[in-house]
C-alpha cells in the first residue's frame, strides 16, 4: 500500500509521481440535492512530468468529511465506503476539467441515508 515515492505515471510513464495536495471543488450528490463541497487541500498524487492528477479513497474520503462538515453531520462512521467511490480519474491540473475530478459515478450507494443512519 505504502510505495516509496515518486511512483510511475500511468500516463506518461516517468517515475514522477509524488503525493501532494490540490485545492478542489467537488459536486457530491446527497439527498438528492447536489452540494458543492470545497477542500482546500485535497490529498491527490500528481505526476510532475505530465501534471496528471490521480484521485484515489483518501480523497474520496476528505470530500465526504468535507460535506460532512458543511451538513452538519457528526458521525463520520455512517458514511458508506462502497467500492463505487474510489473513482480515479486524471486530468491536467491546469484544466478546468479539474472540476469534474471527483464527481460520483451513480452506483445507488452515495451518500445517501446520512442523515437517516
Ligand atoms: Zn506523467
Amino acid at each position: 500500500m505504502n510505495r516509496p515515492y515518486p511512483w510511475r505515471c500511468d500516463e506518461c510513464g516517468n517515475k514522477a509521481v509524488q503525493q501532494t495536495v490540490i485545492e478542489h471543488r467537488a459536486q457530491v450528490k446527497h439527498e438528492n440535492a447536489l452540494h458543492e463541497v470545497y477542500v482546500p487541500d485535497l490529498p491527490v498524487h500528481q505526476c510532475n512530468h505530465c501534471k496528471a492528477v490521480t484521485v484515489g479513497e483518501e480523497a474520496d474520503a476528505r470530500i465526504r468529511e468535507a460535506l460532512r462538515k458543511q451538513l452538519g453531520l457528526l458521525s463520520p462512521t455512517t458514511i458508506p465506503t462502497a467500492g463505487c467511490i474510489r473513482a480515479t480519474r486524471r486530468e491536467p491540473a491546469s484544466s478546468p476539467g479539474l472540476a469534474r475530478l471527483a464527481r460520483k459515478r451513480a452506483c445507488g450507494k452515495d451518500l445517501r441515508g446520512i442523515a437517516r443512519a
